[in-house]
């Protein structure tokens, strides 16, 4: 590695590549192979992710990765918002279908016709059901691996319930389970939005995303999740029996992590000129054991490694490197591979009783008595994820910054960094000629307002057209 992570860009190509994460060569433009180093750490957050959406009362299903066409075109904002980019399934085998279908681009259309023939009265609600898949959008800005593309690893839970209070709180649920994932297992820091009207998904009442910053200082939307009112649910005929005996339409609700992407958006804020860096519950090798070998000796070396090693992975993900290679070059390859913790044993280390361990995000060093090496490595892995978290926190908060004018606006962003507070006319869809006004002057956007803070400007004017401003709404540089 060795690339300064200020060259944000080149760095995260060159890990990519170096640390085997992706496979670029894949003869699809869009679509790269996702290689075992980062799959079995995206597994693990999956595993991670859906223990957190199952204490919630989440129930796991399989859907069909193909829609018909009468599906997606059911409900017309939807549709409007999804066709550009939807892929078509026109043939099979020598045939045209007379039906055409679609690779899901996410599945409201092929889950709610089933809703309704699920659900039938109260007892049936709140019905909490999510998945596990890829979804295929057809992308066409530039494509960046695991970040934007045309295939997307996910989990998309859609929630049905019998009143807007469900819905809300379904939102404040879906807020407390990003905060507990993405901030306090991954260490990944982020702002919860509402994003403007002009901006939502297609096809909800109200949109709700929580943003990231990556190192270049672009954002980069994580979870969204969306109050979908009783659009949809009146669409696809999606209706309880209420007590008074009247068929009413539900109230839905999605949330969708994208875990490539939030994968993606780990290892670029945690890692650093020598690689990857991972929390330690994420980390495919929790400890590497470096022999350190000498002509003599060499024997009794390898055979106290062995057991060591045998011990450690009781408790750990643990690696012996007995490689040809010298232990420099293990170092190197170990680092850029996100080993949280280096453990060496040499000669002279098995005379003192003592090995070397060495902590992967500070590289900091010390001397350990053998028989407490599977203690004190749980301590650096417990005291590693704290420090992650503290030093992207700390750096997030550097991010945010504020503008009254224009000409601040403008000076905040001067080095294209961070999200600016702004006071803003509306966050209605009258707003978006503001907007666009904005963009076109900063190349900025807005990404909406806090939902995690209650923020209301007084006295202030919109920052672009002058009219008092009824919002706070915060602009970025987006990927
Ligand atoms: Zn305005």
């Amino acid at each position: 590695m060795d690339i300064p992570k200020e060259n944000f860009s080149e760095w995260y190509n060159t890990l990519i590549k170096e640390a085997e994460l992706c496979d670029l060569r894949y003869n699809l433009k869009g679509f790269v192979v996702i290689m075992p180093n980062a799959a079995d750490v995206i597994s693990r957050m999956y595993r991670l992710y859906e223990d957190a959406l199952e204490a919630r009362g989440h129930r796991k299903s399989y859907f069909p990765a193909l829609i018909s066409e009468k599906n997606l075109e059911a409900e017309k904002d939807h549709v409007e918002g999804f066709a550009p980019e939807v892929f078509w399934v026109t043939r099979a085998g020598k045939n045209e279908l007379e039906e055409k279908m679609i690779l899901r681009p996410t599945s409201e259309t092929a889950m709610y016709p089933m809703y309704s023939l699920w659900i039938n009265g109260k007892c049936d609600l709140p019905l909490k059901v999510y998945q596990s898949c890829q979804v295929w959008r057809y992308e066409t800005k530039a494509t960046r691996p695991l970040i934007r593309g045309r295939e997307f690893y996910w989990i998309e839970a859609h929630n049905v319930f019998d009143s807007e209070e469900g819905v809300l709180s379904q939102v404040q649920e879906d807020m407390e389970t990003t905060e507990e994932m993405i901030h306090q297992s991954f260490g990944v820091p982020f702002l919860f939005f509402r994003r403007p009207q002009w901006d939502k998904f297609a096809g909800a009442v109200d949109t709700y995303a929580a943003d990231t910053m990556m190192p270049d200082g672009k954002t980069l939307q994580l979870p969204s999740t969306h109050n979908l009112g009783t659009n949809f649910a009146k669409v696809f005929n999606v209706k309880y029996m209420d007590d008074d005996g009247e068929e009413k339409p539900c109230w839905q609700t999605c949330y969708g992590p994208c875990i490539s992407r939030i994968f993606a958006a780990i290892v670029s804020i945690h890692g650093d000129s020598r690689g990857m860096v991972l929390p330690f519950h994420l980390a495919n090798v929790q400890a590497v054991v470096i022999p350190i070998l000498r002509k003599e000796g060499s024997e009794t070396v390898i055979r106290f490694v062995q057991e060591v090693t045998e011990k450690l992975a009781k408790n750990y993900r643990v690696v012996a490197d007995f490689s040809e290679n010298t232990p420099g070059f293990k170092y190197n390859h170990w680092e850029l591979n996100g080993a949280a913790v280096r453990v060496e044993i040499g000669a002279r280390d098995i005379e003192s009783g003592k090995a070397v361990v060495v902590r992967r995000d500070t590289g900091e060093k010390e001397s350990v008595p053998f028989e407490e090496l599977p203690k004190k490595i749980g301590e650096i892995g417990k005291e590693m994820n704290a420090s992650l978290r503290e030093k992207a926190d700390e750096w997030f908060a550097t991010m945010l910054k504020e503008a009254d004018t224009m000409e601040e606006l403008k000076s905040a962003l001067e080095n294209g960094e961070g999200f600016v507070r702004i006071p803003f006319c509306t966050d209605s869809l009258e707003g978006e000629g503001c907007a666009e006004k904005l963009k076109e002057e900063c190349s900025a956007n807005v990404r909406g307002s806090r939902h995690d803070a209650n923020e209301k400007p007084s006295g202030k004017k919109c920052i672009v057209c002058g009219k008092e401003a009824s919002t706070y709404q915060y602009a970025a540089r987006q990927y």
